[in-house]
């Protein structure tokens, strides 16, 4: 599988031998450690780009649905975050609430007593 790649030293194409100076955009064959020139390269790297293509059809663009539902994990994870200071705060309330309560107990109690 060749890669495009900018040659990084002075090299020769495996092909037609031409001198490859630095910086020139080539084409590195890793299997048999082989750089091509341009000319030479870009059209087998092409022709594998479009085999490479064939098999895998193109990804599809991330939907909006996607989107969306990223969005709601981010929410989830920032709700998981504040999730046990809710709940401290909510067994706060029911501390007030029951207390509360209780109170609301007495005094029916004390003024039914009382009338
Ligand atoms: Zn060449």
């Amino acid at each position: 599988m060749l890669s495009e790649i900018k040659a990084r030293y002075e090299t020769q194409c495996a092909k037609c031998g031409r001198n490859i100076r630095e910086g020139w955009t080539v084409y590195f064959e890793p299997e048999g450690k082989k750089i091509y020139c341009k000319p030479c390269g870009q059209p087998m790297w092409v022709k594998e780009q479009d085999a490479a293509n064939k098999g895998n059809p193109p990804e599809s663009k991330p939907s909006a649905a996607m989107k969306l539902l990223e969005d709601i994990l981010a929410q989830c994870l920032l709700l998981c975050d504040i999730m046990p200071k809710i709940e401290e705060r909510l067994r706060d309330l029911e501390t007030d609430v029951s207390r509360l309560d209780s109170f609301l107990r007495d005094t029916k109690r004390s003024s039914k007593k009382t009338g």
